[in-house]
């Protein structure tokens, strides 16, 4: 078959987001899913909206575009401050887009007219992590400005955090954002139909049975592809942590020394890290390299130990098993990892949709051979 790839299980990604959608539900919080990790992949938008996501949310305009050409139907969401140079095609494409920056939203008002349209805005305020966001001291003269401009509609509010510093969403940043909330409305007169709390990162606040406030939409991308919590890379339970796999070949598969000898300077990606173990490993090279994954990223099974990575190499220590040559390894990934693999064009997408098992093991695709002979000091 086809290597590397990722095998990407189209019913357990459905699983993850139907449950964090009604979860989420009961708190009065809507869920906008962000495919950004997925390059807007349309198999993938339509499962989502199948269970029940109502807005897709991406970084990437060329990524909102595919959808749409795809025939991904419904409401998308623009969550990067759009480029002023892309402002014609952020009207075009999305009914909503996340901002910071008034020359940015004039644009889009101009554009927007041009298109005889109107386009949504949602205002990102800072709160601590410092990546996007409008200080809250400057919220209010902002909203004014906004509410002049002509095809503009105001739709709400927004933070994110954790993606910078690590910030966590906790009562006190998210208070603030309910607290601005009212603030807004009740200085300008009408209503916001969005305050949107945050990404993955959110949802141990969300779901923790603490009062949400006013929050009441989250961005969630990890969360779904991964199940898994960010602030603390913990699955989440009841969602499959293994509805993406990366599968590679091995293309060497040897017996050989664990310390390199000769004069040991630096290797293509900088210092090498000093093997630990000592004797002779098996040792297997895998067709997949940095241009693909992130190689601290990865999962690998049980008995097999990721030691280095380069470009186009990937190489493992197994344990009780020799990988023959042509056979597979599956690994899990993590956000990082799945960024790359995804954005890879070596690395090819196999629509998957096995018969759901929660949080099951990787599992070997052909069955190794076991080495008793094999050494290790
Ligand atoms: C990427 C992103 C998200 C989604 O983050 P996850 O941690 O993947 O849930 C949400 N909001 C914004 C603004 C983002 O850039």
């Amino acid at each position: 078959m086809i290597a590397p790839r990722l095998e990407i299980d189209l019913e357990k990604i459905k699983v993850n987001a139907r449950t964090l959608v009604k979860r989420l539900a009961l708190q009065g919080i809507s869920v906008t899913a962000v495919m950004k990790a997925t390059l807007g992949a349309p198999e993938i938008a339509n499962a989502l909206r199948q269970a029940g996501v109502k807005t897709l949310g991406d970084a990437r305009i060329e990524n909102i575009v595919k959808m749409r050409h795809r025939g991904v139907p419904g409401p998308m969401a623009m969550i990067r401050s759009p480029m002023i140079s892309q402002a014609a095609r952020v009207v075009k494409y999305a009914e909503l887009s996340f901002n910071t920056e008034l020359e940015v939203i004039r644009m889009l008002s101009a554009a927007a007219q041009i298109a005889k349209r109107m386009h949504g805005i949602v205002l990102m305020v800072e709160l601590g992590d410092l990546r996007e966001g409008i200080l809250p001291k400057d919220l209010h003269g902002m909203v004014r400005e906004i509410l002049r401009l002509p095809n503009i509609a105001l739709k709400g509010i927004g933070t994110n955090l954790a993606c910078r510093s690590g910030v966590s969403p906790d009562a006190v940043n998210m208070r603030e954002l309910s607290a601005l909330a009212d603030s807004i409305e009740s200085t300008f007169g009408f209503p916001l139909e969005i305050i949107s709390g945050g990404n993955s990162a959110n949802l141990a606040w969300a779901l923790s049975g603490a009062n949400t406030g006013r929050i009441n939409n989250l961005r969630l991308g990890e969360s779904i592809l991964l199940g898994c919590d960010p602030l603390q890379r913990q699955p989440i339970s009841g969602l499959h942590t293994d509805a993406i796999t990366l599968v590679a070949e091995v293309i060497e598969s040897k017996v050989k020394p664990s310390q390199p000898w000769g004069t040991i300077a630096q290797n293509a990606f900088g210092a090498p890290s000093t093997p630990k173990t000592h004797g002779h490993i098996q040792q297997a090279i895998l067709a997949i390299g940095r241009q693909d994954i992130d190689p601290l990223g990865l999962e690998p099974p049980q008995d097999v130990e990721i030691l280095e990575a380069s470009s186009d190499h990937l190489v493992v220590k197994t344990g009780r098993y020799a990988y023959p040559v042509g056979s597979e390894i599956a690994f899990r990934l993590n956000y990082s990892a799945l960024l790359r693999a995804m954005t890879s064009p070596f690395v090819s997408k196999l629509w998957v949709n096995r018969t759901p098992i929660l949080q099951s093991p990787p599992t070997l695709t052909k069955k190794p051979r076991l080495v008793s002979s094999l050494q290790e000091k």
